[in-house]
């Protein structure tokens, strides 16, 4: 049954339930339910209520194309204050029929409800934890573990590429890029590399997964998918809570580009004109004190020692002149005012020739 959107809620599991659904040929299955080739269906994942706090679900669209190839999963709204990932993901999974696609594209559309409808930046309105921070998650924990946990067991496993959107999010100031995965311990760099360069995103940042400890420390959903084996990007587009029309038009085109790159869009390949800045791990630039930020610089190069900004409390006073600790290029920061002593204030990212391994 077409766009038809169906609940229900078993046990602990999060149940999915798709009436119509599973034709003889099935292209992708999500816990129990089977999307055949050549199908499309906009569902919702379950996500049971908690001892503490209430149920949840997770809305997402399931395109399985008329012909064979990779499935591709995009997650929008993994944090609910970041707009343009959540509105590209809209338009996407609305434009991209089964006719167009060989392979399957499974688009999340939010994937924290409770924090997109609460206009909550970077936590869970209920538990206060940053579901980005809190994967692979649980079946019994608090509702961002609980959400964390249906999106590592039934949806990641059905892709075969990962694709993680976020932007600034609501007070911070961003220059678009795309992160991808390197090192031993990272699936089908050269992949993840290519697909990166062929959105004609202006920056490209590598993370490279070296110790099991960068991939388990303060785990995100791309982190997550990097410990589930599967090539990932991160597209990072948007800031300080907008809903600009050039940042979800970059990332429906980037994503294109990248579909096109994957095999799932017929058309030629990357038009982007773009020859990206490239970047090898990034550094952040903590802060001793609380009160009000006043930066002094945002997106471009920063020089070792260079004031980035001041911080005064709440009688006025300069308490913190903030320099930076490294040379490199600012490539999102905190907006501010509101500061907090172990904030990060900016993340400067460290420039490379090529990202060719
Ligand atoms: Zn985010």
């Amino acid at each position: 049954m077409l766009g038809r959107r169906l609940k229900n809620a078993l046990g602990a599991m999060a149940l999915l339930v798709c009436g119509g659904c599973g034709g003889a040929e099935p292209a992708v299955q999500l816990a129990d339910v089977n999307v055949a080739r050549g199908e499309r269906a906009d569902l919702q994942l379950e996500v049971p209520a908690g001892k503490e706090d209430p149920a949840t679900f997770i809305p997402l669209s399931v395109i399985a194309g008329e012909r064979d190839g990779p499935t591709v999963l995009m997650v929008a709204g993994v944090h609910g204050y970041e707009f343009p990932p959540i509105l590209a993901a809209d338009r996407l999974a609305r434009e991209i029929t089964p006719e167009m696609l060989s392979g399957t594209v499974i688009i999340v559309r939010v994937a924290h409800v409770s924090a997109y409808e609460d206009r909550a930046p970077y936590v869970n309105p209920f538990d206060r934890k940053n579901l980005n921070r809190s994967f692979p998650g649980s079946s019994d924990g608090t509702q961002a573990e609980r959400i964390a946990h249906v999106l590592s067991t039934v949806v990641i496993p059905a892709a075969d590429f990962v694709f993680d959107v976020h932007g600034g999010d609501g007070a911070e100031w961003l220059e678009a890029f795309v992160g991808v995965y390197g090192g031993p311990l990272a699936t089908d760099y050269e992949q993840a590399l290519g697909t990166a360069q062929s959105m004609g995103f202006p920056n490209i940042v590598r993370y490279s997964m070296n110790t099991q400890q960068q991939v388990d420390q303060r785990r995100s959903l791309n982190r997550q998918a990097v410990a589930q084996g599967l090539p990932t990007v991160l597209v990072e587009a948007g800031q300080n809570g907008s809903r600009d029309d050039v940042h979800v038009d970059l990332i429906v085109s980037g994503m294109r580009s990248a579909l096109t790159y994957l095999g799932l869009l017929q058309g030629p390949e990357s038009q982007a004109a773009v020859t990206p800045r490239y970047f090898d791990g990034t550094q952040s630039v903590p802060v001793t004190h609380s009160g009000l930020w006043y930066p002094t610089r945002r997106a471009g190069k920063v020089e070792a020692g260079e004031r980035l900004g001041e911080i005064r409390d709440y009688q006025g006073v300069t308490v913190e002149t903030v320099t930076a600790p490294a040379s490199g290029y600012g490539i999102y920061g905190l907006a501010g005012p509101p500061v907090r002593a172990g904030d990060s204030v900016m993340t400067i990212a460290q420039p490379v020739d090529s990202l060719e391994e």
